[in-house]
């Protein structure tokens, strides 16, 4: 039996060219900053942000309190969507290693903050109170439909920061997902972000690691922060290797990815038993709600689990699929048969 796993993107294996850069890969410490394809990453990446430099870190999570760590210091407060993956996925690290204050704003069904809202929660100088730092943002937003954030909606949100003297940080894990489904680059959405990061291991199909993007000073200072979270990692080049060939080779095919996307929650509207909103699905997450008495979402993915299909329960009733590049548009014809029979 074949297994279409539409669990998440973070599943997809290196490909083939990937192998062989890291085969064949040149490295050094990069602790001494002395891994020249380490290097050559970084630089691909701050040139791909439109940023002065950019950090190679383990992960999304790391890159995302990394940077946090280097914008905010203890007590100082961040802004930031009460579905964020900073504040929903990563242990709260923000708080329980950087004595950093979260302060949630409801996050639209589109990913959004409502501008009105960010700047109602902004702290006045008072002694009872935080000072605010920071404005996270998400995008494309997980938790929200993979729904991507466009231009004009980052930029009033730089302006708003401008305005009150606080940074902006972009959690950008699929900021590549955003750039392909809104047809600019991904360093326009970011043009007034202090901060970005972005994940290599999602998508992009590398095996390993994120970026954070930002100015000299900035990335200087993460780099340390980096060092004391046990972040810094010698030879690495190995694995940076395949994150150049993400970036070259892995960008532009997303739209692939997207296209399954819409096909799959199309098909999912159809079937009874099933809530999904073909017109939230623009990137590569498809979040479908079960309203069928006595069917839990952890029985529907046991039931489509036996028959190869895979995919993640989300909430009591609620599922997540994400295509990625190991689904060919077949995959996603089979997987919804498969639904069909299952919901039949
Ligand atoms: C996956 C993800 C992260 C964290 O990445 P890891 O590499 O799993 O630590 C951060 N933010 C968002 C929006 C993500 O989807």
């Amino acid at each position: 039996m074949q297994t279409i796993d539409l669990r998440s993107d973070t599943i997809t294996r290196p490909t083939p060219s990937m192998r062989k850069a890291m085969a064949e890969a040149e490295v050094g410490d990069d602790v001494f900053g002395e891994d020249p394809t380490i290097n050559r990453l970084e630089a691909m990446a701050a040139e791909r942000m439109g940023k002065e430099a950019a950090l190679y870190v383990s992960s999304g999570t790391m890159a995302n309190l990394v940077s946090l760590l280097t914008h905010c210091g203890r007590g100082h407060e961040v802004i930031l969507g009460n579905l964020s993956h900073i504040f929903l996925n990563e242990q709260g690290g923000l708080s329980a290693l950087g004595g950093i204050h979260p302060n949630t704003v409801p996050n639209q069904p589109d990913g959004t903050i409502r501008i009105g809202e960010i700047e109602a929660a902004i702290r006045a100088e008072n002694v009872h109170f935080p000072r605010t730092k920071l404005i996270a943002l998400e995008n494309t937003h997980n938790r929200c439909h993979g729904y991507p954030l466009d231009a004009a909606y980052m930029d009033a949100v730089g302006e708003l920061a401008a305005k009150y003297g606080l940074q902006v940080h972009i959690d950008g894990a699929r900021i590549f997902h955003a750039a392909v489904a809104l047809g600019v680059e991904a360093e326009r959405l970011v043009k007034r972000a202090d901060s970005v990061s972005f994940c290599l291991s999602k998508g992009l199909a590398a095996p390993v690691g994120s970026l954070v993007c930002g100015t000299k000073p900035f990335i200087a200072e993460a780099r340390r922060n980096r060092k004391v979270l046990g972040g810094g990692m010698r030879q690495a080049g190995i694995i940076a290797a395949a994150g150049i060939v993400a970036l070259t080779e892995m960008v532009d095919r997303l739209a692939d990815d997207h296209t399954n996307a819409k096909a799959l929650a199309e098909g999912l509207s159809k079937i009874g038993g099933l809530s999904v909103n073909p017109a939230l699905a623009k990137t590569n997450i498809v979040y479908l709600d079960i309203n069928r008495e006595n069917l839990s979402a952890q029985m529907l993915a046991e039931r489509l689990g036996e028959k190869g299909v895979k995919l993640l329960p989300t909430g009591p009733r609620q599922l997540r699929a994400v295509t990625n590049c190991h689904l060919t548009g077949a995959d996603i014809e089979a997987a919804l048969q498969v639904f069909s029979a299952v919901m039949d």
